[in-house]
């Protein structure tokens, strides 16, 4: 496998980066779609599939997609990884489709600002869910809940910290990294 040779925060020539095939990305995403898809699923079981549950869902399922792309136009175009296979989810050149390369200095900034437009996709599907397990006790929806919050909480982040992000060039300025990994030493 070819690799390219990723630039420190200087500019300089650093680590080479690992290089994604098409099958590996989409494992990347695993996480995320199931997440989504679990969480789509727990709206409509809370609701007993009503019209109200389904409209909650479809919106649920409408804010995962739209957050994807959110990130690929507001925080892809400021990354290393930009218009590379050296993005763990492919991000990064869906993103090169529609937006051009901007400055990486930016993308612990644009990181910061953007992330927390996706963040209530992690919670949505547990708040939603309470008074109805309250009022009328499920396992079904329970055991769903269970599934979500391991696959959001623990499967997730541990993907991206351990796998993804372990080998980025940037990791060392990305927001992300720095309030999950602790620096070794
Ligand atoms: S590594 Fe993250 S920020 Fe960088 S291009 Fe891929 S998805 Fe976008």
């Amino acid at each position: 496998m070819t690799r390219q040779i990723a630039p420190d925060n200087n500019g300089q020539a650093g680590e080479p980066m690992r290089e994604y095939s098409p099958a590996q990305e989409l494992i990347n995403n695993t996480a995320y779609i199931v997440m989504i898809l679990l969480g789509t699923v727990i709206l409509i079981f809370s609701y007993g599939g009503s019209s109200g549950g389904r409209i909650a869902a479809i919106a649920y399922l409408a804010y995962g997609i739209a957050g994807s792309i959110w990130i690929m136009v507001f925080v892809c175009p400021y990354c290393r990884y930009f218009n590379t296979r050296s993005c763990p989810c492919g991000y990064g050149r869906i993103a090169a489709r529609f937006r051009v390369k901007e400055t990486v200095e930016c993308f612990d900034e644009k990181f910061k600002k953007h992330i927390p437009v996706i963040v209530p996709l992690w919670f949505i599907p547990i708040v939603a869910s309470v008074v109805p397990l309250i009022r009328g006790f499920s396992l079904p929806l329970l055991v769903l809940l269970v599934i979500f919050a391991i696959n959001a909480f623990v499967i997730l982040p541990l993907v991206s910290t351990k796998h993804g992000c372990k080998e980025c060039p940037q990791k060392e300025t990305c927001p992300w990294m720095k309030y999950t990994v602790k620096p070794a030493g």
